[in-house]
């Protein structure tokens, strides 16, 4: 009962952190309530999504499970904004919950991780001169387990309070327990809170529902897996639907819509932005007469259903009437009702961007505890706190992604830098570098930082090098080879007849290029012996360097820029061009540097600029 990280939580913060740590050879528990919490989904049964797909590409690539994982139990896999290009394409993954509960359960067990079932209670501390350092931690069965790090990653645990309707009960989310004794150590040291909420649709029996109304929705033909490990994915593919409210729902809804805890002051913390209740759509877009619902397979036997886009807390009654209004859904048996939870949050001004908390050397915090919400920015958290909490203990500098590396990056900068104020989540807009971040190519961006701190595996290791090799080579003599504008034109490329002579690579990422043609102007491109996956990003590359070289001169001189200092009596109000929601939060948050201002939520790259140019000037 001595190891060097705790985790507290088994969910996909969790997990990563524990995954992470393990790797690096720190001595690693974690303690969750029950072996059933390892891997479970609280709500939405599917992962990855714009912005979201890249996180689970750049932890995959950094080693962590969550795209292995993701892939052993996707049941209908969709590559988001496929008709865009790369850089806004995201991929997204419907999952059978318990095969996903399964398959983190199964690949747990090749790590060295010490599993205890048990809650947490208190977080134990020593003093050394001023500093305040981690002892260990004291569970409700009395045991008192030391460590030098603590990751805590308890999602909407922390007094965590249900509401549906009249009713309302604590709980960390439905059927289990709350952490309140935790949420008592931090009010107790002072930690700056806020309360957040979230909330779920109800679950429909699968067999109630009348499909033959509502419309089919496709998987991908070939579906594209996650992880740079997976090959394809072998489990058998299953179909969504799409239906709708109507005006009708929306009458039921408006005429009980005091009976919600939202609207009658039970309920006045923030919830996600981009996940409103539909109660809340339908007092707020008032004009609209039908809202999208995703009928949605929680398992492959399609049991039951997961209506993606009415999440609510109305009272059953009310819960039972609506669903049975809309199209398809008129006589649908309710499995399991839908409901808000409202739970404690730590303040993210609270921690720097290695994810430890300023007021205490060696605890960390992990996932939704620091008000982001879903899966993915959890995991990324986790895996970010873990190898810091490692490094920790071999006395080596924390590790942090920069905005300009990875969606990791971005995710961090954004919690670190502010606070926040309402639930975090990730999206491609957010990423000022989105051309250069893409979900193709996070392995060349990431994987060798996993291979120096210790996350990424042998045979991840090994695929990566004879990849990188590959390319290195594959670059090298694409460069070289030159051919002029007639050439090409020979072979069917649209191009410029200006005489200039242009590299292999190059004439690669235009739009109407192929491999074949330049294989049969230099047919010693065939020795190169690509396979197909490595062909394609070559291409992808080739097609963004144009751009990513301009974007990599901007990073420097951004980065050359993000030390300035701005002045603390800086007059936003005087600075021309800025929103007047971006001149608030930055007179709310009164940033130190240039730096700190761009990393603001809210504050878009555009505004950022024009907060330099006034500055500079
Ligand atoms: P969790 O996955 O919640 O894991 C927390 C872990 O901590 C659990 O294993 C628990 O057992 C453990 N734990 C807690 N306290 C203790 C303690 N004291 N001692 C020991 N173990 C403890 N996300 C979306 O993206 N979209 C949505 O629509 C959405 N809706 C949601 C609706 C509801 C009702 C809920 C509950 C969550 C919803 N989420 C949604 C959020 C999503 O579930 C979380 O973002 C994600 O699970 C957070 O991961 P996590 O690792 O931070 O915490």
């Amino acid at each position: 009962m001595n190891f060097d990280v705790v985790v507290i939580g088994a969910g996909h913060a969790g997990i990563e952190a524990a995954v992470a740590s393990a790797r690096m050879g720190a001595r690693t528990a974690v303690i969750t309530f029950s072996q059933d919490d390892i891997g479970t989904m609280s709500c939405n049964p599917a992962m990855g999504g714009l912005g979201k797909g890249h996180l689970i590409r750049e932890i995959d690539a950094m080693g962590g499970i969550i795209g292995r994982a993701s892939d052993l139990s996707g049941i209908q896999f969709r590559m988001l904004n496929k008709t865009r290009g790369e850089a806004v394409q995201g991929p997204r993954a419907q999952i059978d919950r318990n095969l996903y509960r399964t398959n983190c359960q199964k690949l747990l067990k090749n790590e060295k991780i010490s599993f205890i079932y048990d809650e947490v209670i208190n977080i134990l501390t020593h003093r050394v001169s001023h500093k305040e350092l981690i002892s260990g931690v004291e569970t409700s069965n009395s045991l008192k387990i030391k460590c030098s790090t603590i990751i805590v990653t308890t999602g909407t645990f922390l007094a965590g309070r249900i509401f549906c309707g009249k009713e309302s009960w604590s709980a960390g989310r439905l059927g289990s327990r709350p952490a309140l004794k935790l949420s008592r150590f931090f009010k107790d040291r002072g930690f700056s809170m806020l309360r957040l909420k979230t909330g779920t649709p109800p679950r429909i029996v699968g067999s109630s529902i009348n499909y033959k109304k509502c419309v089919v929705q496709k998987g991908d033909k070939n579906p594209v897996p996650f992880s740079f490990l997976t090959k394809s994915i072998s489990t058998d593919q299953v179909e969504c639907y799409i239906t709708h409210t109507n005006k009708s729902t929306h009458k039921i809804i408006t005429e009980n819509i005091g009976l919600s805890p939202l609207y009658d002051g039970k309920i006045d913390s923030k919830g996600p932005r981009y996940c409103p209740s539909i109660e809340d759509k339908v007092k707020r877009f008032k004009d609209r007469t039908r809202h999208q619902i995703f009928l949605e397979p929680e398992t492959i036997s399609g049991e039951i259903i997961y209506p993606n886009g009415i999440s609510t807390s109305l009272p059953k009654h009310v819960q039972l009437k609506f669903v049975k209004s809309i199209n398809g859904l008129e006589n649908a048996i309710i499995d399991k009702f839908g409901y808000a939870i409202e739970y404690d949050c730590i303040d993210t001004t609270e921690i720097n961007n290695s994810f430890e908390t300023k007021k205490i050397k060696g605890l960390y915090l992990a996932g939704q505890i620091n008000g982001t919400t879903g899966y993915e920015e959890a995991a990324a958290q986790g895996l970010l706190a873990g190898i810091n909490a490692a490094r920790q203990i071999q006395n080596k500098n924390k590790i942090v992604i920069h905005r300009s590396e990875g969606y990791l990056g971005v995710l961090t900068s954004d919690l670190c830098k502010a606070g926040l104020i309402e639930p975090y989540r990730m999206f491609t807009s957010r990423a000022e570098y989105r051309l250069f971040l893409r979900a193709d190519n996070a392995d060349e961006r990431l994987t060798d930082i996993g291979i120096k701190v210790g996350t990424v595996k042998e045979k991840q290791k090994k695929k990566w090098l004879q990849k990188k090799n590959l390319i290195k080579t594959a670059n090298k003599t694409l460069h070289s080879l030159k051919a002029s504008p007639q050439t090409y034109k020979k072979f069917g490329l649209k191009i410029n007849l200006d005489g200039k002579k242009r590299s292999a690579f190059e004439i690669l990422g235009y739009p109407d290029s192929k491999w074949s043609i330049l294989k049969s102007i230099w047919p010693q491109i065939c020795e190169l012996q690509l396979d197909s996956k490595t062909e394609n990003q070559i291409q992808v590359n080739s097609f963004y360097s144009r751009y990513t070289q301009r974007q990599k001169s901007e990073i420097e001189d951004l980065r050359k820029d993000e030390g300035l200092l701005l002045d603390k009596g800086i007059k936003y109000k005087k600075c021309p061009g800025l929103s007047s929601e971006v001149r608030e939060l930055l007179e709310k948050s009164n940033p130190r540097s240039i730096g700190e201002a761009r990393a603001l939520p809210g504050m878009t790259p555009a505004a950022a600029a024009i907060l330099l140019r006034y500055v500079k000037k």
